[in-house]
């Protein structure tokens, strides 16, 4: 695309939160694990807001209670008890999890703090039985070096995961609270990054040391990335949830795009000469202009008895059919606001009025009622009378905003990169003390032994494994990334399979098989050493490991040897293999006329694409070489 980033002013911070593997959650004993199936409790609580010791109440918080937002929470009792229902008070705090995080702060370089202290911070949403987040600093001040340059590391952080969303229907939203409690481990950058490149590649090597440790959980879900972008002119944008390492550039260049255009349509609005008196909370009963019409959304409102409200933006016309993302106009950054602030269903607006069926009468009844001139726009909602109206003021006050620019406001990442906007940016003074978690001292003493037993680092790891099993780089850097580093040690050990081949299977073959769609992820340790354990016996060829995998993954819990003998994978002995190669060079008596020797790759071929897995190409190579040389011999 060509951006120049550096001109834009680009800065992004990462915060990526990991899930830790501890054996229980950080403030119970419960299983840090999710469940499936139907819960076995359920409970209901309204949304209340929480207020900070400083008195303030968080405005979102507390719209959403005004409303009478209700949180049915679902639970089960292995993964949750009373501490997660805020029943209880929450136990001390796990010291697996915090020698975890601590041994993450020392290999990141950060200066592990005195006392740790847990703190309350506001979450507004209901993810959290208590209205608050229990997170405590471990360390501050790190650094890692990425690609030749240091990046900062604010702090490491250890906090409790939240509930997660199952849906929302009407007033109430569903949360399952399996998931609250699981330690995680935040590490916060300082907003040093310049591209969206690098963005990704910092946020690899946090997670290459995360994984280091070897007491991470891994797979989709347990790494989550929240992104601070700001553009020069734009304004600080925090982006939520990308589970998806290699989203993350996208998810930036997205941002940096969104923000340009906002800029744009600021000043075309400053072009047209709007002032920001000109937008006005005066909102319009348009319902009549619609009795007769054959839009559906408004027939449907209508029917239910809501009335239809109106807006005027004046000289917004064309604007909020501007896309400022793929798949993202204007006017859906407006509807965005009003579907959280009304909790209306979406709003309908002039740039796009006809697609749904309004006609050309109703938009000019529409216009002269509002007293709209060509240039300007009207937002229409259709809903309760109180919910279209806070609807319409976020959609005013969203409105204001472009007129300024680029709003700071919290989005949410969408899994192609793309964001919606999910809640306005928390303010300052969030956080206040958790009272009922004593503050733990850490001593001298504790991170003395635990830097003496630091987890080799990603780099040295990969120096090693280059060294010791004389894989290359590109092999070596996959397979740290690919989390089957441990795996391989093994293997080669115990089944003596050349280092290439068990790196290249467990790295690039799997990553072919992710893309068929075969979940190998599902293949348990023992069975992936059980499939070398063949090759290396001399049982089957290390060319049928791809069929053996896809065969087991198909197979819930299977053996290897299994796999072997459904698929006919055994190695065929070598008298046999004599013969066969004899019946094929009889069959290709004209090809050897014609080609003499040359027909050797033809034949390998044929062969090979028979016997695939059940031979070794070099048994076949050399038999056939021999054989085909007395043949054309025999012939002169
Ligand atoms: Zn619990």
């Amino acid at each position: 695309m060509g951006v120049d980033y550096a001109q834009l002013g680009l800065k992004v911070g990462l915060e990526c939160h990991q899930q830790l593997a501890t054996r229980e959650k950080l403030f119970c004993s419960c299983k840090p694990q999710l469940f499936k199936g139907e819960p076995e409790i359920l409970f209901l609580r309204r949304l209340r807001p929480t207020q900070s010791e400083l008195g303030q109440i968080d405005p979102a918080a507390y719209f959403e209670f005004q409303k009478g937002v209700k949180i049915l929470y679902e639970a089960n009792s292995e993964t949750s008890c009373l501490v997660e229902m805020d029943e209880e008070p929450p136990h001390e705090l796990n010291r697996e999890a915090l020698e975890i995080a601590l041994t993450v702060a020392l290999m990141m370089n950060a200066k592990p703090v005195d006392e740790v202290y847990v703190m309350r911070k506001i979450v507004i949403d209901g993810s959290n039985t208590t209205g608050f987040q229990r997170t405590c600093v471990v360390a501050v001040n790190g650094i890692i070096r990425v690609d030749g340059k240091d990046v900062p590391i604010q702090h490491i952080s250890l906090e409790e995961d939240a509930a997660r969303k199952m849906g929302e229907e009407g007033l109430v939203i569903r949360y399952r609270i399996d998931r609250l409690g699981i330690p995680l481990v935040e590490v916060t950058t300082g907003p040093v990054i310049n591209t969206p490149e690098e963005a990704e590649r910092v946020a690899l090597a946090i997670g290459r040391i995360l994984r280091a440790t070897r007491r991470v959980k891994r797979g989709i879900g347990t790494i989550r990335q929240d992104l601070n972008i700001s553009i020069r002119d734009g304004a600080l944008v925090e982006i939520k949830g990308v589970q998806e390492l290699e989203l993350i550039s996208k998810v930036v260049s997205y941002e940096v795009q969104r923000q340009l255009n906002l800029l744009k349509i600021r000043d075309e609005l400053r072009r047209r000469g709007l002032r920001d008196e000109d937008l006005r909370e005066d909102f319009v009963d348009v319902t009549s202009v619609f009795r007769g019409t054959r839009c559906r959304i408004l027939q449907r409102a209508m029917e239910q008895g809501k009335p239809i409200l109106a807006v005027k933006l004046p000289k917004f016309a064309g604007l909020l059919g501007f896309e400022v993302l793929p798949g993202l106009r204007f006017g859906g950054e407006l509807a965005d606001r009003a579907k959280f602030w009304g909790r209306v269903g979406g709003i309908l607006h002039t740039d796009e009025l006809k697609s749904y069926g309004v006609s050309d009468e109703e938009e000019t009844e529409l216009r002269r009622l509002m007293g709209a001139l060509e240039e300007d726009a009207i937002v229409i909602v259709a809903d309760k009378p109180e919910n279209a109206m806070d609807a319409l003021r976020a959609v005013v006050e969203r409105a204001r905003e472009a007129l300024r620019g680029v709003p700071e406001e919290t989005r949410a990442a969408n899994p192609d990169g793309t964001t919606r906007y999910m809640r306005p940016r928390p303010g300052a003074a969030r956080m206040y003390p958790e009272t009922d978690v004593p503050p733990i001292k850490i001593t001298r003493d504790y991170i003395e032994r635990l830097r003496a037993n630091l987890p080799e680092r990603p780099e040295e790891k990969m120096e090693r494994l280059i060294k010791s099993y004389g894989i290359n780089e590109k092999l070596a850097r996959q397979l740290i990334d690919s989390e089957y580093d441990d795996l391989f040690e093994i293997i080669v050990g115990e089944t003596g399979v050349a280092p290439t081949v068990v790196a290249a299977t467990l790295t690039e073959t799997f990553k072919a098989l992710k893309r068929e769609g075969i979940g190998v992820d599902r293949l348990s340790d023992e069975q992936i050493i059980g499939v070398f354990k063949l090759v290396g016996s001399g049982e089957t060829s290390k060319e049928a490991i791809p069929d053996i995998l896809r065969w087991l993954v198909g197979h819930e819990g299977a053996r290897p040897e299994d796999a072997l003998r459904e698929l006919g994978l055994t190695m065929i002995p070598e008298e046999e293999l004599r013969s066969i190669i004899d019946g094929y060079l009889d069959r290709s008596a004209e090809l050897i006329a014609g080609r003499g020797l040359g027909a050797l790759g033809a034949l390998m071929g044929m062969i090979m694409r028979d016997l695939r897995g059940r031979v070794k190409p070099e048994d076949v190579n050399k038999i056939l070489r021999e054989k085909l040389a007395e043949r054309v011999k025999a012939e002169r």
